[in-house]
């Protein structure tokens, strides 16, 4: 439900879980125990399980739309900068690559116009600033300006 925000926020540097569809029970366990924030559509949950001792803390996503989502984040102080970017489909860290190294994952076009990659250990992917981060950045800067103005 939340899937796009979820690739966002890793993009942003965040590190994000994005579990297989499970219980309610499951889900604020496991946000429990890996200490993680609980970001939901499901106002059932934010419902029944928010603060409480021992609870994790539970954030009810109030829009459909990614701008409005990211500002609801930036405005309760979880999301604050960019940080490192990791893997925005499977959360790993990022190590830098060289051009040279990434020659056999990327389109001769990339490694002509690109001098610096990203590179994904665990899913094998390639990131490079110039269609990836670079355009991301610009165009969730409005995330910010929303939540400035909210
Ligand atoms: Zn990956």
């Amino acid at each position: 439900m939340l899937g796009r925000l979820a690739r966002y926020l890793r993009l942003m540097g965040y590190d994000v879980s994005y579990p297989q569809a499970s219980s309610d029970a499951r889900l604020i366990a496991t946000a429990r125990t890996e200490g993680r924030v609980l970001l939901t559509r499901d106002r059932g949950i934010s419902l029944r399980d928010g603060p409480r001792a021992g609870n994790p803390i539970v954030i009810e996503i109030a829009s459909d739309e990614i701008m409005s989502q990211l500002a609801q984040l930036v405005g309760t102080g979880w999301v604050t900068r960019f940080l490192e970017p990791r893997c925005s489909l499977c959360n790993a860290r990022l190590e830098p690559m060289g051009g040279w190294e990434a020659r056999h994952l990327l389109p001769p076009f990339t490694l002509a116009t690109q001098c610096l990659f990203l590179y994904c250990s665990s899913c094998n992917t390639v990131l490079w600033e110039g269609s990836h981060w670079k355009h991301f950045r610009e165009s969730t800067m409005p995330a910010f300006d929303l939540a400035r103005k909210a």
